[in-house]
């Protein structure tokens, strides 16, 4: 129904007559117009002036003008459901013709009845007329997707920020299309092409950052291996201990992801470098060792732990020949429970694991556990676990450093957040993002576990021993923690027997309440001072930190400080401290202009909350922002430099990526491929199959209800 109100008069009276500098003023217009009265619009029809081919009159229509086409009203066999119908003849409009003397567009023609019911603003928000993202939601969108944050959160902040749904301008959804787009075409020279560009870009900035890349005859990428300045040097400083899993296939390749890492002086976890690799042969792990030799010095470690990847251990036995190896007990742990499912032998199995005793004893218990449990099967999985028992017999790593560790899932690990947040879809260059921004947290717990351990000491008593003030001073914070226990674990021991000789002297320590283990302490002096101090339980060799018997003989010989040789470096806030600090506090570069806006954003939040505590100094804050935005559209055409995000690679590719294109790797199937076609074959089969169950392997019956299951 026409309104005819004397308002609606007026208003009527204002559009016919309002003139417009340009089409798109025209458009902006009538769109908050639309929404205002509850509609969305489209753009219509338009003509062109045949003198200069410039428009010259256009056509702006309600988004329900019209109707669908006909032959999109027939029922097809679609995947997708049609879409809700909506077009229903609405005749409103407003056309704007651009007049050649004044230079200006006028309104043509305006119909302004609507044959369906208006929404309200709460409601015609929603509409695609009245939803885009903005330039400046871009720039937040692309830092909060860097920092790992869900779309649906991105959605709820930018709602926060504007104070409500009807106000945001956009939907998830758009959020969603919008960072697919923005990926796809980030990665349009292709994937391996772009993660190649960017590591370029990267070595430019940073000489010492270090990758290398190997492709196969036809050009797709092989293998991938980066390190930057700062990892190299915490290989330098914490690469004792090497850990790495090959496990994680988090990719749309199905390649191993191999992270490198380590422990730095407080005990977190940081990185030496990181690995893709595709092909799973010894020679393709091989080159993988061998890169990361050559930036690291050829220094070799000490230990690996690796898991359970007989590829990886063979390529470990040749390049790292003299390092000590070790299976991570969480993999073996994951296989006890796939392969003994009588708890009893698992219980017994991890004996092994675990359990440090002399190799010889191992032998003669191996034996008796396969007779008893009737072992017979050379396939067996124990079976082919005793063939590399050196790898993870507890036995056999007694007095081997490995700070420690005995697998490579630490739950406070990189790895573990490394490994959250991937999936199977993503890209190569998906991941190295995910890698960077990992490794920029990591950097970020570091310095502030950095900054209490320099401007702190923590708490000793007034009449705590001396011993114990000095460990504060030598030791980082976590590592004194777990040396105090040992300081205060004293008390619990007892001299068995004192052996006297002319420059060592041997103590013989053992606990009170278990006075049969006992532990032989040498005590080298040198004219009454002490020159060394050794136990034979080997903790200070394993994981750098003195043992509670080691105490218990510096408390009998009245010691006020730790012996040199009882500190290790590694543990202290010395352990990096013949390199310069080259800790950045962010891994990304950004433009120019994205770093000005930065600074001006944080400078005009400060200035809009002072603003907003009047009516007065609002107003004129928000006159002077109007006329930057104002402004700023005249001065700035070169919308192609605007950048949201970090510098993308492909800003330097150009000049420094003549050569030939890398192709993106092939993908890999994946180990299960032939369970996938066994299963095939059983829903080929008419049967119907019969579950078995996992403990007995009879059918009929499942593992809960087992009866044959002991636990
Ligand atoms: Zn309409
Ligand atoms: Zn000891």
């Amino acid at each position: 129904m026409v309104d005819l109100s004397a308002e609606a008069l007026l208003e009527y009276d204002q559009i016919v007559n309002t003139t417009f500098s340009s089409e798109n003023e025209g458009l902006e217009f009538y769109k908050s117009y639309a929404l205002k009265k509850g509609f969305g619009i489209r753009r219509g029809y338009f003509e062109k002036d045949k003198a200069n081919n410039q428009v010259c009159l256009r056509n702006f229509v309600c988004c329900q003008q019209g109707f669908r086409e006909q032959q999109h009203m027939k029922k097809k066999i679609k995947k997708r459901k049609p879409r809700n119908l909506t077009r229903c003849g609405c005749r409103a409009k407003m056309v704007i013709s651009f007049n050649k003397e004044t230079v200006q567009w006028y309104v043509k023609d305006f119909i302004d009845e609507h044959n369906h019911t208006l929404g309200t603003s709460d409601t015609t928000c929603f509409l695609r007329s009245h939803r885009g993202i903005t330039d400046a939601q871009k720039t937040d969108i692309f830092e909060m997707e860097i920092a790992g944050i869900r779309k649906h959160q991105m959605m709820d902040i930018l709602e926060m920020q504007s104070g409500g749904y009807d106000k945001v301008g956009c939907t998830a959804k758009d959020i969603y299309n919008y960072c697919y787009k923005y990926k796809k075409e980030t990665i349009v020279d292709g994937d391996a092409e772009t993660v190649v560009s960017h590591l370029k870009a990267r070595q430019e900035r940073d000489p010492d950052f270090f990758f290398k890349y190997l492709t196969d005859e036809k050009g797709h990428l092989n293998g991938l291996f980066w390190s930057d300045a700062q990892s190299q040097l915490n290989y330098e400083a914490f690469g004792d201990v090497l850990v790495f899993d090959s496990t994680y296939r988090t990719n749309r390749y199905n390649l191993p992801f191999v992270p490198f890492v380590g422990l730095n002086q407080h005990r977190s976890t940081v990185i030496f470098g990181c690995g893709i690799i595709s092909r799973e042969t010894t020679q393709a792990y091989e080159w993988l060792l061998k890169t990361f030799l050559a930036v690291m010095s050829q220094k070799h470690p000490v230990s690996v732990i690796t898991d359970g990847d007989l590829v990886m251990q063979s390529a470990i036995r040749s390049i790292f020949p003299s390092s000590n190896h070790r299976l991570c007990t969480w993999h073996i742990e994951r296989n006890i429970i796939q392969n003994l499912h009588n708890s009893k032998i698992a219980e017994e199995f991890r004996k092994f694991l675990y359990d440090c005793c002399t190799i010889p004893e191992v032998e003669r218990k191996w034996e008796d556990f396969m007779e008893r449990n009737k072992v017979s099967d050379q396939n067996a999985w124990v079976h082919q676990m005793y063939g590399m028992r050196r790898l993870w017999c507890a036995a056999y790593h007694v007095g081997k450093r490995y700070l420690g560790l005995k697998s490579n899932q630490r739950s406070e690990s990189l790895n573990s957040k490394l490994h959250t947040h991937l999936d199977s879809r993503m890209t190569l260059f998906d991941l190295l993002q995910h890698y960077e921004h990992c490794v920029s947290n990591m950097r970020r717990n570091e310095a502030m576990v950095d900054s209490v351990a320099l401007h702190s000491t923590p708490f000793t008593e007034l009449d705590a021993w001396s011993i114990e003030k000095h460990a504060v001073s030598v030791f980082t914070p976590t590592i004194f923690a777990l040396v105090k226990e040992k300081i205060h674990s004293v008390s619990n021991y007892v001299t068995v027997e004192i052996l006297d000789g002319f420059d060592l002297t041997i103590y013989v320590v053992a606990m009170k309440e278990k006075r049969d283990r006992k532990f032989r302490v040498d005590v080298e002096m040198n004219e009454s001072s002490l020159d060394g101090i050794r136990c034979s339980c080997r903790k200070m060799e394993c994981d750098g930190i003195p043992c509670g018997h080691i105490f218990y003989v510096l408390n009998i010989l009245n010691a006020e400080i730790i012996p040199k040789c009882c500190v290790d470096s590694r543990w202290t806030m010395g352990a990096k401290s013949a390199f310069a600090p080259i800790r950045k506090s962010s891994m990304y570069d950004y433009s120019q202009s994205l770093e000005r806006y930065r600074e001006l954003r944080d400078l005009s939040q400060a200035a809009c909350l002072k603003s907003s505590q009047t009516d007065a100094s609002y107003m004129r804050m928000k006159h002077v922002l109007s006329e930057m935005i104002g402004a700023s559209d005249e001065g700035n055409n070169d919308k192609e430099s605007l950048c949201y995000g970090p510098v993308l690679p492909q800003a330097v590719q150009a000049e420094s990526h003549s050569e030939d294109r890398i192709l993106d790797p092939l993908q890999v199937k994946s180990r299960g491929a032939p369970k996938k076609k066994r299963m095939k074959g059983f829903l080929d089969k008419p049967k119907k199959r019969k579950r078995k169950c996992m403990s007995c392997k009879k059918t009929g019956h499942d593992r809960r209800t087992c009866k044959e299951q002991v636990n």
